[in-house]
């Protein structure tokens, strides 16, 4: 059974632990378009570097440009039967230009103060308390819109984020199985 299949969840969620893990399962791609960008910008060309430019500068790509990279992307033979997509759509905007038609959005649920320990604990030069807010907020005026739109679709799941990988994993496995017997 093909399934297309969006995780969304905010930094500190595990969200691409969980979506390789699935993609294990299911036999399916994970696409990442943080991945994909990442290496697009590693390129010696024009688009890499200007790739490069808006990725260091926390900015987001342009929505007619990576509708077209995800759209090209999907459209390879290895995502024929399904895929798990980590990162787009980020705009609605982005929904018109390229729909990769999901059947399913999973979204990983964590409150603002968990994801805050959980990526304070990482220690990392970037993540102070200051930072970490600033990438909640963020991640909430870009993601809420997007959430609401598949809840109105019919097509979101939202699972509990707190728990040990596996349990969460376990989660979202019951989520496809009700998905498979409607
Ligand atoms: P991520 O690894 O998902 O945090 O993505 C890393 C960076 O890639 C983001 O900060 C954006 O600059 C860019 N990016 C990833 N996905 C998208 C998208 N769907 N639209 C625009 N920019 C994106």
């Amino acid at each position: 059974m093909k399934e297309r299949i969006l995780l969304i969840g905010p930094q500190g969620s595990g969200k691409s632990t969980q979506a390789s893990l699935l993609a294990e399962f299911l036999r399916i791609q994970v696409i990442s378009t943080g991945d994909i960008l990442r290496d697009l910008s590693q390129s010696d060309t024009e688009q890499g570097r200007s790739i490069k430019k808006i990725l260091s500068e926390g900015n987001l790509v342009d929505d007619g440009i990576i509708s077209q990279i995800v759209q090209e992307r999907l459209a390879k033979p290895d995502c024929e039967n399904g895929f798990i997509m980590d990162g787009y759509p980020r705009t609605l905007n982005q929904i018109s230009c390229f729909d990769p038609q999901f059947d399913l959005v999973i979204c990983l649920k964590l409150s603002d103060e968990e994801a805050g320990r959980r990526l304070l604990r990482r220690n990392r030069a970037d993540d102070t308390p200051e930072a970490i807010a600033q990438r909640l907020q963020l991640y909430h005026g870009e993601t809420d819109p997007i959430i609401d739109y598949y809840r109105q679709k019919g097509l979101l799941s939202e699972i509990d984020g707190l728990g040990t990988i596996e349990q969460v994993q376990q989660r979202i496995r019951e989520v496809l199985d009700g998905k498979n017997q409607k």
